[in-house]
């Protein structure tokens, strides 16, 4: 019997953020979080969401014929059945994302997801729940990003990038928090620095601006 789990919303749109930007995208957004960040852009999602069956999730996606696939939240991992999920897609033959927050233990995730792993900076309310080995344990096709929102934020940004080398293995994006820090002063940072880091610019959210959902 397939096993169920807590769906906020599934859409196709553009892939607005990492190395993926750009590409139109099956988003699986699913239910549950264990963290509040303070500017969270999906607050709904951090509800209950809707109970449906990895069966159903399966059939709904397909009908976006779209053959890459995100699986985001909220935060994913809070649900036990993710790993499965994320298992099914992969055996569907989807090119399939991930997008945690970092706080979950990641063994259990296939190895043919791509992980893009979010990780918290001050000003969010939420920093330090990286896990360690979440970072450390990332493959060449994984990623990691930061949303900055000062230079408190792009400073911590910078010491996590520099103590686990994350540029030397993965992509890394800074991206700024739409509406708290200018998007040249970010560029102007990365500049002085002479960091080999991406800027990332939300681009879902210039092509939408104000709509979180179902884009
Ligand atoms: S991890 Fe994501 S969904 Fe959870 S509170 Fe933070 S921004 Fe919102």
């Amino acid at each position: 019997m397939s096993r169920r789990i807590k769906v906020n919303e599934i859409y196709c749109s553009i892939q607005g953020e990492t190395t993926w930007t750009g590409w139109r995208f099956a988003f699986v957004r699913l239910a549950g979080c264990n963290l509040r960040c303070r500017w969270c852009d999906t607050p709904a999602a951090r509800g209950d969401g809707q109970d449906v069956t990895i069966d159903d999730l399966m059939d709904r996606v397909a009908t976006l014929r779209c053959g890459r696939v995100l699986v985001t939240g909220g935060e994913p991992l809070v649900q036990q059945a993710t790993p499965e999920l994320l298992r099914r897609l992969c055996d569907a033959e989807y090119r399939t994302l991930l997008e945690t927050n970092g706080s979950r233990d990641l063994s259990d995730v296939d190895a043919r997801v791509i992980k893009i792993v979010d990780v918290k900076c001050p000003a969010s309310g939420q920093a330090g729940t990286t896990r360690r080995d979440a970072l450390e344990a990332l493959g060449r096709d994984d990623e990691v990003k930061f949303v900055i929102a000062d230079g408190e934020d792009y400073a911590y940004a910078c010491d996590v990038v520099g103590r686990y080398a994350l540029n030397e293995r993965v992509a890394v994006t800074f991206s700024p928090v739409f509406g708290e820090v200018d998007p040249a002063e970010l560029a102007g940072w990365l500049l002085a620095d002479r960091l080999d880091v991406r800027l990332g610019l939300q681009v879902h959210k210039i092509l939408w601006p104000g709509r979180s959902e179902g884009i």
